[in-house]
């Protein structure tokens, strides 16, 4: 088979080496040619892959099957041509999902605009504590076609589940993946200038549904999510289920007493709810969870209990589960000033679940909008505003918003999209706290016009409050 790769990027990478492996003849194209496309370059020449740099829009000759990377838009030339020629265009998803052996192990899958990795690596703790073998794979930790390949070769021990964490980009090019079960956490604008527009989101998010076998896991606070499991064409025998921060009614997970409960999965005959851990049991040594936090381990547990995990297992593994960098995260507190670390709250709905996390705060904000606005966020966090400090590219669109719905809230532009205004942005926030609140990076916004990445952009916020330890002592 002639499969064209596009995209020089690690899925796009991996993808190649996978089927070249396997026997296909690969070609990747690149709309790039720098040097580090050349390098990466070389390396698959050298292993038989052809490379065409310089040109990611024509279909080379001869191609079968087009195989794309997340971030190339579904409008890219390259796949009205492969669409013309009759040639199907699929990621790396559908390809790990057609490639999956006899002894495969099955997928528990995740998607949402938010919280995704932390469920997902919850997910997997649970599933761990129960004694099963498992990884979390997908948006996440190793390419999933490579995970696919690989299980049980070399006397390897196999997964008996994956907990997969989807992205709206690898659903929409996954047409064919049917999970064991799977959840979509909540469903907020988000990339749509990828997808086009919000309908085209959601439809791409709810295709993590189809064919479930077991359980559909939606937000009873979020009734598109609801929605998109009624759309589904799902197993005879698949179960709707919900999770909610209140009290659960029948075939729902929930929180009664500050004790998570279960009663979609019930064993006893009585039908009581059946007792799954105390929220303290989140991460306890990462202080009390945030709510959207305990939404998460409840999706993550209702997936594993859709899968027969017991009850001790779930609250064993979120014990062990630990927070990931630069998602609320902790890194000082100086002169009674908390400082956070909620980089990858890079849209609005992630920096709204953040900033009611907290009581008063002195908000940095900023970078790239991705086409969101921002009345609604600062509608709902004005009363939690001691002063705001703006970066980035778009920081209009937020001070504008903060002018019409809180003229009272001190705003400092700092009229910056250099990386060194990290620093500077610190140091004004400091100045417009006060002992007991919290300085809170939670930009709602990507990041990539001031830093690589979200990880680079919280590195150079908690080094700039190490800065101000330093200076202080
Ligand atoms: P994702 O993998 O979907 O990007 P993460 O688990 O990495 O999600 O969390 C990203 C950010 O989203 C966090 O820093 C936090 O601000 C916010 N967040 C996490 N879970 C939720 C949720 N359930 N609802 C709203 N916001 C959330």
């Amino acid at each position: 088979m002639n499969v064209t790769v596009a995209g020089l990027g690690v899925s796009g990478i991996s993808a190649a080496r996978a089927l070249a492996g396997l026997g296909a003849r690969v070609t990747v194209v690149d709309g790039g040619a720098g040097e580090k496309q050349q390098e990466s370059a070389r390396e698959l020449e050298a292993a038989g892959i052809a490379v065409r740099l310089g040109d990611g829009e024509t279909l080379p000759e001869g191609t079968d099957l087009v195989v794309t990377s997340p971030g190339w838009k579904p409008d890219s030339p390259l796949f009205a041509a492969a669409a013309a020629a009759g040639v199907d265009v699929v990621g790396d998803v559908e390809i790990a999902w057609r490639l999956r052996g006899p002894d495969a192990a099955d997928w528990l899958a995740v998607t949402g605009t938010n919280g995704k990795t932390t469920t997902v690596r919850m997910l997997a703790a649970i599933l761990e504590a129960e004694g099963l073998h498992t990884t979390a794979v997908g948006n996440i930790g190793t390419p999933i076609v490579d995970v696919v390949l690989n299980q049980g070769k070399d006397g390897a021990r196999p997964y008996d589940v994956l907990a997969v964490e989807l992205s709206s980009y690898q659903l929409h090019w996954a047409p064919s993946l049917r999970a064991h079960s799977a959840a979509v956490l909540n469903l907020a604008p988000d990339h749509l200038d990828w997808h086009g527009s919000m309908a085209a989101y959601a439809a791409d998010k709810g295709r993590i549904y189809e064919g479930n076998r077991v359980a559909c896991v939606y937000n009873v606070a979020d009734r598109a999510t609801e929605d998109l499991v009624r759309e589904a064409d799902v197993e005879e025998g698949c179960r709707a289920i919900g999770f909610t921060l209140g009290t659960p009614g029948p075939s729902e997970l929930g929180v009664v007493d500050g004790i998570l409960v279960d009663r979609a999965f019930v064993e006893n005959r009585q039908k009581q709810a059946q007792e799954l851990a105390e929220v303290s049991d989140i991460a306890p040594g990462s202080g009390p969870a945030a709510p959207h936090n305990v939404a998460n381990a409840l999706a993550a547990a209702a997936l594993a209990r859709a899968y027969g995990v017991s009850p001790a297992a779930v609250r064993d593994g979120l014990r062990a589960f630990h927070p990931e960098a630069h998602r609320i995260q902790h890194i000082a507190e100086i002169d009674g000033v908390r400082y956070i670390d909620d980089s990858k709250a890079t849209n609005t709905h992630a920096a709204e679940a953040s900033l009611a996390a907290y009581e008063h705060i002195v908000w940095i904000a900023g970078g790239l909008a991705k086409g969101a606005t921002f009345d609604e966020l600062v509608k709902t966090a004005v009363a939690r505003l001691r002063g705001v400090v703006l970066i980035g590219a778009d920081r209009a669109l937020i001070r504008e918003a903060l002018a019409r719905h809180a003229p009272e809230v001190p705003v400092v532009d700092l009229d910056r999209t250099d990386t060194g205004a990290m620093p500077e942005a610190v140091r004004e926030a400091t100045r417009l706290a006060q002992p007991g609140d919290t300085v809170l990076l939670a930009p709602a916004c990507a990041s990539m016009d001031m830093f690589v990445n979200y990880n680079k952009r919280g590195d150079a916020f908690a080094d700039a409050v190490r800065e101000l330890t330093a200076r202080d002592q």
